[in-house]
């Protein structure tokens, strides 16, 4: 990976003087405090599911063994944090969206030097509550390995950060810990679909259903001032970005309709007829709505976007300001186009103030403060059904 790379035992040692730091954090954040953390005296295969940016505090935690994170190079290419997280714990880096086989062949590399690696496999955090997608490389890469694959999970970080946040709320997790330690001769034993389903059922959370009956409060800094970030449909009227905050944040109101939405210190929406109670029925509803309107031929823009290209390590060029339109067919700007079968699956970055797309070899990142762009991407999936 980096040309000055140190030796194993110099991130070890750095690594011991962070995991107090990482424990001070985990319990600052999530109210987690391990008096007896576990250790293997082997190398081992990590899996926790992701809630928040922050929960690789809550597994170092948990897990006393010095551990090499997998991240993806948006987190190095973040300033000065980025550059000491590069520099300070050699996390293995894989680009989002492209091929991931020079990532896994790095995780691999680390494991057989007897090193501990560290994997969030479903790679970005919840809109709804619910666990997202795992994809069935990870099964397979359990079984290449040939070592011990470690299941953690925590629940409740979900109303801590959600996606749309780029702040904690003050709380605490449900829980947090180790599910499940494979061996790796129960793997070898297993088929890998068995093993994906394994993982799958394992990291599953649902924050909403175990919400429902724990009903324990979270302090939310700013109520619902961003929630319109991700979902920017009214529930009232189906009006699409006609929501905006109330209340100091502690509302949202459609300025087409008068509907307005409030959230209870659980996380819970209560509006007039109770159309939406969790992030799960919005995003249902929301989509639903995109969907109808894509059928109709209606179609979105955007207004004062940015558009830049992405090169190695995550370095932005700006390209154009202005228009941003979408079709059937693909995406415009600043007299390009962007036809969807030459792109992969664009992903929504900072809570959906930037999406990051790539068409044919090149990549792009669009941004807007206090966009939400995450239509375009449901834009892509719905003209793709229709190949
Ligand atoms: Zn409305």
């Amino acid at each position: 990976m980096s040309g000055r790379r140190k030796s194993e035992a110099y991130y070890r040692r750095i690594y011991a003087v962070f995991r107090p730091i990482f424990r001070l954090v985990a319990w600052g954040a999530y109210g987690v405090w391990v008096r007896h953390p576990v250790t293997y005296g082997e190398p081992v295969l990590i899996l926790a599911n992701h809630t928040n940016d922050l929960d690789f505090t809550d597994v170092a935690a948990h897990i006393r063994n010095h551990m090499y994170f997998v991240t993806s190079d948006h987190v190095t290419a973040m300033g000065l944090f980025g550059k000491y997280f590069d520099r300070w714990f050699d996390p293995i880096k894989v680009t989002k969206g492209t091929s991931k086989a020079s990532g896994v062949m790095e995780i691999m590399r680390r494991l057989r030097r007897g090193g501990t690696v560290l994997l969030f496999p479903e790679g970005r955090i919840s809109h709804n509550g619910r666990s997202t997608y795992i994809a069935p490389a990870t099964a397979k890469l359990c079984k290449a390995v040939k070592c011990k694959v470690v299941t953690f999970r925590a629940s409740g970080g979900f109303f801590i950060e959600p996606r749309w946040q780029n702040y904690l709320n003050r709380g605490k997790l449900f829980s947090a810990g180790v599910v499940h330690e494979y061996s790796a001769e129960e793997i070898a034993a297993m088929s890998t679909e068995v093993v994906l389903e394994h993982i799958r059922a394992d990291l599953y959370v649902d924050a909403y259903a175990e919400q429902a009956s724990r009903r324990q409060p979270f302090k939310f800094r700013h109520g619902l001032r961003d929630i319109i970030r991700y979902y920017d449909v009214c529930p009232g009227c189906r009006g699409v970005d006609t929501l905006s905050p109330a209340g100091e944040g502690m509302s949202v109101k459609c300025s087409a309709c008068g509907y307005e939405l409030t959230m209870d210190s659980c996380g819970f929406f209560h509006g007039e007829g109770d159309i939406v109670s969790t992030c799960a029925g919005w995003e249902e509803l929301q989509l639903a709505e995109y969907r109808a309107r894509f059928e109709r031929g209606e179609f979105f823009s955007e207004d004062g976007v940015t558009l830049y290209s992405i090169g190695a390590g995550f370095e932005q060029t700006e390209l154009c300001r202005g228009e941003f339109r979408s079709d059937a067919e693909g995406f415009y700007m600043g007299g390009e186009s962007y036809p969807f079968h030459e792109m992969t699956l664009p992903e929504i970055l900072s809570g959906g103030r930037r999406m990051e797309f790539s068409c044919g070899k090149s990549s792009y990142m669009l941004a807007k403060e206090n966009a939400c762009l995450n239509k375009f991407v449901e834009l892509y999936k719905w003209a793709q059904e229709g190949r």
